[in-house]
């Protein structure tokens, strides 16, 4: 019998698992992947992300993999460029590894905190008692069913998560995908980090990883993709030649693809009712975004933290179980919605002229591109940045008139 099991091992399900299993619960992770794998995901980490990895004693342990900091970010949000870096809870780079070094990493983490970490083993369905959930049942390689009881059960598996299904959690807040995405891995090029939006709703972006690598991915909109997959070598260049000639030049000339291209149609933005009657789900399994701002991966990593105090609370008997994994899913709710709204809005690719008059303003001044830089790093909340009085002063730094001011996407 454990005191948890946990339903996947990536960036929610490992992390979660080790914070628990340090605070002296027994627990359980188990994935149908093994260890290490691939995912289909870019891999950018937010300030607030790779914090959450210093203070659990992991960062040097990544910085160890060799993975290539990032230290100045440079977007483009159709014609207008901000570029720079803000030191975000003390982290001044910030890392996009690969998904095969970051996951593993964290299961042996897990591991290494006295989690127990079965691999290969596919949940199939769950254990009940008096209407809470105390245990999952699946298959391991061969075939053969096993059962697992705990007190309580996570699902960390990801986007069509099986234990949201399997207790019928409610979507909401749903709001449709806007793109899809091509990417891939590239020597030979020594790019900053780089996130491109250009005219004609079409997007790049590429930045270092593990290797000595950067990986290069392509956003257009879904009504694009029959189009698109006619000529994806050729439409993926494309798009780097019409944003940034010069990029364009230099992928054609020194830019070595090393894997295929891979491809995505996004699925559609939600939340997903995520605490019940012995269960809870994080990450992507119960929240899940536009890949178009990366925050993921980051997002994974802070509200599992949030969960694994949240169950410590209940299983120490501090407060009753169910109660505390509840409130868990209002802070993670409540916290993640600017992010959740501002992904949903700029991964259309074209946004209101209320946004497009900010950047405008936030790339005029150095203030403007402090501010930019600590609300795309996490150390601001959309709440205070879109703030009127906040607003004011990135434009009076900007030198914007009166009459151009617009304090509210309704105005737009
Ligand atoms: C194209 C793309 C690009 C992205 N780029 C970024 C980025 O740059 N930065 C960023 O922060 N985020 C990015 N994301 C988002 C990021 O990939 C996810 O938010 C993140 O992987 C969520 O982590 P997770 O642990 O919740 O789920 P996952 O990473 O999906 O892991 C779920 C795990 O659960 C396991 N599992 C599933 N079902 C079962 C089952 N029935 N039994 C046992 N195990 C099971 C799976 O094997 C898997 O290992 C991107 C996503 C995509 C698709």
């Amino acid at each position: 019998m454990y005191d948890v099991i946990v339903v996947g091992a990536r960036c929610a399900g490992s992390p979660l698992a080790m914070l628990l299993a340090r605070k002296g619960h027994r627990v359980l992770v188990v994935d149908r992947s093994t260890f290490p794998s691939d995912t289909v995901s870019t891999h950018y980490m937010h300030q607030v992300g790779v914090a959450r990895l210093k203070e659990w004693g992991l960062l040097d342990k990544l910085v160890a993999t060799g993975v290539t900091p990032i230290r100045r970010l440079n977007f483009s949000y159709t014609g207008i460029t901000l570029r720079g870096f803000a030191e975000v809870e003390g982290i001044d780079e910030v890392y996009a590894p690969r998904r095969t070094v970051l996951d593993n990493l964290l299961v042996d983490a897990a591991r290494a905190a006295g989690a127990e970490v079965i691999e290969g083993f596919t949940v199939t369905g769950l254990l009940w008692q008096d209407g809470r959930v105390c245990g999952v049942k699946g298959t391991v390689a061969d075939g053969s069913e096993q059962e697992f009881r705990a007190s309580f059960v996570v699902g960390a598996d990801g986007r069509n998560s099986t234990v949201g299904d399997l207790v019928d959690a409610e979507y909401h807040t749903v709001r449709p995908a806007s793109c899809f995405v091509y990417y891939s891995y590239y020597d030979g090029l020594d790019w900053e980090f780089h996130h491109w939006t250009g005219f004609d709703k079409q997007q790049f972006g590429a930045w270092p990883t593990n290797d000595n690598q950067h990986l290069v991915t392509v956003m257009r909109p879904l009504d694009r993709f029959a189009e698109f997959r006619t000529d994806v070598d050729a439409n993926f260049q494309q798009v780097f030649d019409q944003i940034m000639p010069e990029f364009g030049a230099q992928l054609r000339d020194n830019g070595k693809r090393t894997e295929q291209l891979r491809s995505m149609r996004y699925p559609d933005n939600y939340y997903r009712r995520s605490a019940g009657p012995g269960w809870a789900l994080v990450g992507d399994a119960g929240y899940h975004k536009d890949p178009f701002t990366g925050w993921g991966i980051s997002d994974a990593l802070v509200y599992g933290e949030v969960l694994a105090d949240q169950l410590h609370a209940g299983l120490s008997g501090e407060q009753p179980i169910d109660a505390a994994v509840r409130e868990y899913e209002r802070i993670r709710d409540e916290r993640s919605t600017d992010t959740f709204n501002f992904t949903c809005m700029i991964s259309e690719l074209k946004a209101p002229p209320f946004y497009e008059t900010v950047f405008r303003a936030a790339s005029a001044s150095e203030l403007g591109l402090t501010q930019f830089f600590r609300l795309i790093g996490g150390g601001l909340h959309g709440k205070e940045f879109f703030a009127p009085e906040h607003l004011d002063t990135l434009y009076t730094a900007a030198g914007t008139p009166a009459g151009e001011r617009m304090y509210s996407a309704d105005e737009s």
